[in-house]
């Protein structure tokens, strides 16, 4: 239920910016983009130079220079890619145990290191060549974009009515009959536009906000001293002349979802908790009967989601007469994203043996803060079985 209304709330937000600000999400806080902008086509410029260099790299033949180029960024994205599979899987299994799995042959965990060389295989993929391709053909949000936004909505476009007639500046190029527009198409915004779109055609579903024609245009407007922003932020309206309206009815019931869908997220993310436990059979019998006593077996996995060390107390209750517990340690300190395992043995009298019962595993904050609980099931022979036995063995002890 968290999941659902947080994904909902989330889903409301987006609804909401889009309306206002278009494509802001893809531009700006997409995983997708950061990714790509802050890591990939950092290190991209740093071994092959701006769009001009790459352009010309591309088109160089091979050279010595060239492939060691090559293998220097190919080899930094295969990086960057396992970097970023290893700590997507230290999210579900903590940082200390990721880090005893790479340090472990492949075969003891192999389908974490499947995972890994699956997830790293298809990042390498996605941020080395797929790009903002992703985000014309897969991704769903990109295709409803438009079916979001209006006309008063902020998008990234292009000044027509300042900017037209273009042409290139020409110290002996005939006088035009109306005076030129700032555009002098020098096509900058094309060449650095990563999905290959000339924005000055108008909004198309293929831009993906990332801003790169806008700092370009922006660039030749303050070498030729004319103002920036020919390419900008704005509403489809205000580049037409017309007014724009930030209160418009989609906005207000997208405003209304949206207050609805992130109280609900807040509710429900307040009920998490920065620590999660396991109660597990040990492998084998259920339960084990000797001479004495019944004896159930278990496994106690503790994880403290906090980048912080945390103290847990562990207690059982309430518990049946005659029962007991070993192996459990009642006050634990759990390492930062670590965990702990404890076994814990319950055993009761063969004689005195009451169940199948069960019973409550609590763990609580050390400072109070929240508990968890899950329950367990103490198992055994039917006591009817027991009975037999028990008569079976003084009769064969009195013969
Ligand atoms: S970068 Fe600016 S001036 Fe150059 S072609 Fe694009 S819109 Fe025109
Ligand atoms: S560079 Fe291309 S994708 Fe990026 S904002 Fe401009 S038109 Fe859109």
């Amino acid at each position: 239920m968290v999941t659902f209304f947080l994904i909902t709330g989330l889903g409301f937000s987006l609804f909401f910016i889009t309306a206002l600000l278009g494509r802001v999400w893809c531009g700006w806080a997409c995983p997708h983009t950061v990714f790509l902008d802050h890591i990939f086509r950092r290190i991209e410029r740093w071994v092959d130079g701006d769009a001009v260099a790459r352009r010309a790299l591309d088109a160089a033949p091979w050279s010595p220079g060239k492939i060691i180029r090559r293998v220097l960024k190919h080899t930094l994205f295969l990086t960057a890619a396992a970097a970023i599979t290893h700590l997507f899987l230290a999210y579900f299994v903590s940082l200390a145990e990721v880090w005893t799995m790479m340090r472990a042959a492949p075969a003891e965990h192999w389908e974490a290191f499947a995972f890994i060389a699956v997830a790293t295989g298809l990042l390498y993929f996605n941020f080395a060549w797929f790009r903002e391709q992703l985000c014309i053909v897969i991704c769903p949000y990109g295709r409803i974009q438009s079916a979001l936004i209006d006309d008063h909505s902020l998008v990234i476009g292009y000044d027509t009515k300042r900017g037209e007639p273009r042409g290139k500046l020409h110290p002996t190029a005939p006088a035009l009959s109306t005076p030129p527009g700032d555009c002098v198409d020098c096509q900058r915004c094309v060449h650095v536009c990563p999905t290959g779109i000339d924005i000055r055609q108008g909004l198309q579903m293929e831009c993906v906000g990332c801003t790169a024609c806008i700092d370009a245009c922006d660039d030749v407007m303050t070498r030729l001293h004319r103002p920036r922003g020919l390419i900008r932020y704005d509403s489809q309206n205000h580049f037409t002349g017309r007014a724009t309206r930030w209160f418009r009815p989609r906005t207000i019931l997208y405003f209304a979802l949206l207050i609805v869908g992130s109280t609900v997220a807040t509710w429900a993310l307040s009920t998490v908790k920065p620590a999660n436990f396991l109660v597990i059979r040990m492998t084998g019998a259920p339960y084990i009967v000797d001479d004495t006593t019944v004896r159930n077996q278990f496994l106690l996995r503790l994880v403290n989601e906090r980048n912080a060390p945390a103290r847990f107390i562990v207690r059982l209750g309430p518990m049946p007469p005659g029962l007991w517990q070993t192996g459990l340690t009642e006050a634990v300190e759990v390492a930062p994203l670590g965990e702990i395992v404890q076994p814990l043995i319950l055993q009761q009298p063969r004689a005195g043996y009451t169940g199948p019962f069960r019973i409550e595993v609590r763990v609580a904050d050390a400072a109070g803060r929240f508990q968890l609980q899950r329950e367990i099931e103490f198992l055994g022979p039917e006591a009817r079985l027991l009975r037999e036995e028990e008569e079976e063995q003084k009769h064969e002890t009195t013969k």
